[in-house]
């Protein structure tokens, strides 16, 4: 099969497009057939070998996929071939037209999903509920300003506020990424990349501020999140490239909370709860993952070309084996 492979870290051109033998499910293991795997920004942090988590070279990146159970280990008895599923992990990599996955990384994609949809799954609408619900304990009235809600995982926030009943207010840098966002449901949209969109929030909130904020970009707003806060808030921070400087009063005075959130820290029983909540999601039509780049396996160098562009994001970047 194909798979791409990374034999030494650095830039994007180390992802090579390479022929190796097909893989063997082992106990407890499934083969799936790769349709769509997803992207994210965090392979593209692991390839530069720089990650706090370091792989064992070569690999092949990707956690997450759509596609279609190809073979199953002699003891996996929940799978079979033919099964349509989505992964939220895999012991090969998911950049490659079949990924080995333990029988708990995959889950049954619903009808309705593409496997497009299925490879935007995992880490996005996973890492969206995880800061919402598991560490922020959004609440259905609460406000929720998802800062950055244009790309892959701010339009898991956006479409899983709205479901429960939040007032959603999202942020993007673009015009087309603000129709986007209003389009998955938020109540209000700001353009992040104007000077005045938090004094715009203030007047959206009768000066209230917001209770939660999903924050995918806190070295950039950290320090201004706190001053965006109603009283008992939390700033849920989920994307963050570098260091920021905060006043820790802004957050004293209206007693805020600052989250962080990690999706690698779920425990098996929150990833159950986690994967029936969106298993429910896309069966009834809540979550509607948007896919906005296909982008061919072989092309897989400038699909991280693309997920590290500063803006402009529009959904999420798939890869096509
Ligand atoms: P993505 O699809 O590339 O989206 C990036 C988002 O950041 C876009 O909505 C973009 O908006 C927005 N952005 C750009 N400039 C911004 C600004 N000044 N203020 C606020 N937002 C801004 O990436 P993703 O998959 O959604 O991931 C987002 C971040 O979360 C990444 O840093 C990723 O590494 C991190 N993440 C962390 C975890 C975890 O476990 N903690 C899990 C998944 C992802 P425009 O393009 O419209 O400007």
């Amino acid at each position: 099969m194909k798979a791409i492979r990374v034999h030494e870290f650095g830039g994007p051109e180390v992802l090579k497009l390479e022929e190796v033998p097909d893989p063997q499910p082992g106990p407890g293991q499934v083969v799936v057939r790769v349709h769509a795997a997803g992207v994210n920004p965090v392979d593209a942090y692991i390839r530069t070998g720089t990650y706090a988590f370091k792989p064992n070279l070569p690999y092949t990146p990707g956690s997450d996929a759509g596609g279609v159970v190809l073979s199953v280990g002699l003891d996996v008895k929940q799978w079979k071939a033919g099964d349509r599923v989505y992964t939220f992990g895999a012991s090969s990599g998911t950049y490659a037209e079949q990924a080995v996955c333990n029988q708990s990384q995959v889950r049954r994609l619903p009808a309705n999903a593409s496997f497009e949809q299925g490879a935007a799954i995992g880490v996005p609408y996973g890492t969206a509920y995880r800061g919402l619900f598991q560490r922020g304990n959004a609440k259905p009235a609460e406000t929720v300003l998802v800062h950055g809600a244009s790309g892959g995982v701010g339009i898991a926030a956006v479409q899983l506020a709205r479901a429960v009943g939040m007032t959603v207010i999202g942020t993007a840098g673009s015009e087309r990424g603000m129709q986007l966002v209003k389009d998955q449901g938020a109540h209000h949209v700001l353009n992040h990349s104007s000077d005045d969109y938090l004094d715009e929030l203030m007047k959206l909130t009768d000066g209230r501020g917001v209770d939660i904020i999903v924050e995918l970009l806190a070295n950039k707003n950290l320090g201004k999140d706190l001053t965006a806060l109603a009283k008992k808030g939390r700033v849920m921070v989920i994307g963050s490239r570098g260091a920021v400087e905060i006043n820790p009063r802004d957050a004293m005075g209206r007693e805020a909370d600052i989250r962080g959130v990690t999706l690698v820290a779920t425990t098996e029983t929150e990833y159950g709860e986690m994967h029936a909540a969106l298993i429910a999601g896309l069966t009834v039509g809540t979550l509607r993952p948007i896919i906005g780049q296909e982008i061919p396996l072989a092309e897989a160098a400038r699909a991280h070309q693309e997920v590290m562009k500063p803006s402009g994001a529009h959904g999420k970047i798939v890869l096509k084996p």
